[in-house]
């Protein structure tokens, strides 16, 4: 069984700590000794580690590890999410899921039909959308902490300049799928895993402009299929078609 993975938040050369609810966990339930073997991620590296100390505390818990061995990560998918803000609790779900299948980044942008209330408060919820995809990550044992960036106007993301393949998802298209651009990327890309960016609409989809920038600046329209997937469930199904391309 892969032995559960602790996120280190201070580190240097030799030792790692974890504090707050991790040194909680670890100290308190699983009653943590010094000598107790653990696998801990440092900076996006993983490394086995042996608890050299632990300080129980009434304000705040410490425990302290010695790195022993760097041991070989998994990387993330090579995918950056650009995800419309929409129902924050519908967003949230992505954020975790999306950790789970391996994204690497997501940058949430403001689009024209993001609701006004949200866009106002989408800049104070980001660092609780980077708690998430924090557990998440821990959860399902990856080696580093998707990125999320702070939320946006959506022109800007759109007209950044990109090295990457960048896909627009558009229940509009009808032609080209999803599938096929990844393939495209993997084959341009040869040897190396090509990088995407893959942005995805609010509730009541991209406005007419959206669809318009989006060309103008070089991105590629692709479909999912002949259906029409609510965003959360399009988020889910493009990382699952990249990553049974890529993983
Ligand atoms: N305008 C739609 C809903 C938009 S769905 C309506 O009729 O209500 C939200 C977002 O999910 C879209 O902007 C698009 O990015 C993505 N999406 C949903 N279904 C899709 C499909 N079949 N193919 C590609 N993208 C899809």
């Amino acid at each position: 069984m892969t032995r559960r993975r602790w996120i280190a938040e201070h580190w240097d050369e030799a030792t790692a700590t974890l504090q707050g609810a991790q040194a909680e966990h670890m100290a308190r339930v699983l009653r943590a000794q010094p000598g107790m073997e653990a696998d801990v991620v440092v900076s996006g590296r993983v490394f086995h580690a042996e608890v050299a100390a632990v300080r129980l505390g009434r304000e705040a818990s410490e425990v302290r590890l010695n790195l022993l061995a760097e041991l070989e990560a998994d990387p993330a998918l090579p995918v950056t999410l650009v995800m419309a803000v929409y129902k924050f609790d519908r967003m949230e779900w992505v954020l975790e899921k999306a950790t789970e299948l391996g994204v690497a980044e997501i940058v949430p942008v403001i689009a024209r039909r993001t609701e006004k209330h949200l866009a106002e408060a989408a800049e104070k919820r980001a660092e609780r959308w980077r708690r998430i995809v924090h557990e998440a990550a821990k959860q399902s044992r990856r080696s580093d902490v998707p990125l999320i960036h702070d939320p946006g106007p959506l022109i800007g993301r759109v007209k950044a300049e990109a090295i990457r393949t960048r896909i627009v998802l558009a229940e509009q298209e009808q032609t080209t799928t999803l599938r096929a651009l990844v393939e495209e990327a993997a084959e341009a890309a040869s040897e190396e895993m090509p990088t995407l960016e893959i942005a995805i609409g609010p509730e009541g989809g991209w406005a007419p402009a959206e669809e318009a920038l989006f060309d103008a600046n070089g991105w590629k329209a692709a479909s999912l299929g002949p259906r029409i997937l609510r965003a959360e469930t399009a988020a889910i199904a493009a990382l699952a078609v990249v990553a049974s391309w890529l993983d």
